[in-house]
């Protein structure tokens, strides 16, 4: 089978969805691969390593999906690309399609079988190929990397001839997969660390990681039978936020990650609360582009309120390019692995790898999920 792999041509999209490294293991394993011409130059992955690991260069993104079986990408196609793609072929990539409802109504015209890497389920049997947890990882890392750059505070506890400084206290909110990084990254540079989730299976990976997990009474059941977080009542949500308002007034530093899957981020820090903090302090909300969980963040901003900052990150993976690209592949060598069976993909198994992320089928929309969303 020829996969391609083609350049990104969202602006300011610099990762590429594999790494010369996984060519070679693509190859062993029977594939064949062709890259668009500087495909990886963005995330310092140059053609002659691609080429060095036995890929073959195409000149643009139509030489490549013309001659590809399985075209990768990280972002989803723009229209001119949908266009381009050859009928009957294989589309991986985030695919967005909430939102690109037009790409999807070109994908059934052109029969496209289309997989959105959003859709994979987060379980345990998948998580290797869970490209939004390698994102979440990266982003809760470099989070912690913004807040401490933003600051005009130090990290850890200091003892010196010039008296003694203490640690930085960090609020984190939600701690799936962004949370837990950014709880450990924080206590690697020596914070004090307190974090709350509604979902109380992770106060043990929370205190493994050294920090506290704050408590409340939980009455309503914070997840569902798949282990998926659940959308919390308002009456659940007013009593979070009075125990966040006694918790990031005395914090430096509050790093934002609530979020339900496909829904709009819970807002958790009002306007009341931002003001109970110190000029100085910093709230990094990674939520800011589903809505925020502050409801002074802008995505892609930063906004100074009485000199608290509230800062909106975008795309932080692209930040990242050169590992996040790293990730992504190693994730989607691991997806083509395990879907790719004697050279070809078996569309109707029922293996939830397959079912959940397939958007568009032998030219039809055949995503419950999608369809779900949709709907709501
Ligand atoms: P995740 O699903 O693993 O974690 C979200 C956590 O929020 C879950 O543990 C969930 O239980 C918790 N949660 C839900 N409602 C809550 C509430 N009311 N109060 C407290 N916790 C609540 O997701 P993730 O991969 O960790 O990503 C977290 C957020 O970061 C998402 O909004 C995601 O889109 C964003 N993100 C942003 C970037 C960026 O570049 N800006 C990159 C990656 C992820």
């Amino acid at each position: 089978m020829k996969i391609g792999v083609v350049k990104e041509s969202i602006a300011n999209e610099k990762r590429v969805a594999i790494v010369p490294e996984s060519v070679k293991r693509l190859i062993a394993k029977g594939f064949e691969v062709i890259v668009e011409k500087d495909a990886g130059k963005a995330a310092n992955y140059l053609d002659k390593e691609y080429q060095d690991m036995g890929a073959s260069i195409a000149n643009s993104f139509s030489d490549t999906a013309s001659k590809s079986d399985i075209l990768l990408k990280v972002r989803h196609v723009n229209s001119q690309e949908a266009d381009q793609l050859k009928d009957g072929s294989y589309l991986i990539s985030f695919q967005d399609p909430v939102n690109q409802k037009d790409n999807v109504s070109k994908f059934e015209k052109k029969k496209i079988n289309s997989f959105a890497l959003e859709f994979i389920p987060r379980s345990s049997l998948a998580q290797s190929m869970d490209v939004l947890s390698s994102t979440g990882t990266i982003a809760g890392y470099k989070a912690v990397m913004i807040a401490a750059n933003a600051q005009q505070k130090l990290f850890p506890m200091m003892m010196t001839a010039a008296g003694t400084i203490p640690p930085a206290k960090v609020l984190i909110l939600g701690a799936g997969v962004a949370g837990l990084q950014a709880i450990a990254t924080a206590r690697k540079l020596g914070a004090v660390v307190e974090a709350f989730d509604t979902r109380p299976a992770v106060k043990e990976e929370v205190e493994s990681l050294g920090g506290k997990f704050l408590e409340m009474p939980l009455e309503e059941d914070a997840q569902d039978d798949q282990g998926y977080a659940k959308e919390m009542s308002a009456e659940f949500i007013k009593k979070e936020m009075e125990l966040i308002e006694k918790h990031i007034a005395k914090s430096d530093i509050c790093i934002s990650t609530a979020q339900v899957f496909g829904k709009k981020a819970p807002v958790l820090v009002k306007e009341y609360m931002v003001q109970k903090m110190r000029p100085g302090s910093v709230i990094v909300d990674l939520a800011a582009e589903q809505g925020g969980n502050c409801e002074l963040s802008k995505p892609g901003e930063t906004v100074d309120y009485n000199g608290v900052l509230i800062i909106g990150p975008q795309n932080i993976p692209s930040m990242m390019a050169e590992h996040a690209s790293k990730m992504f592949s190693k994730n989607l060598e691991n997806l083509l692995f395990h879907i790719v069976k004697d050279n070809q993909i078996d569309l109707n198994s029922e293996d939830e790898i397959i079912q959940r992320p397939l958007i568009t089928k032998n030219g039809e929309t055949v995503s419950q999920l999608l369809k779900d969303i949709l709907n709501k």
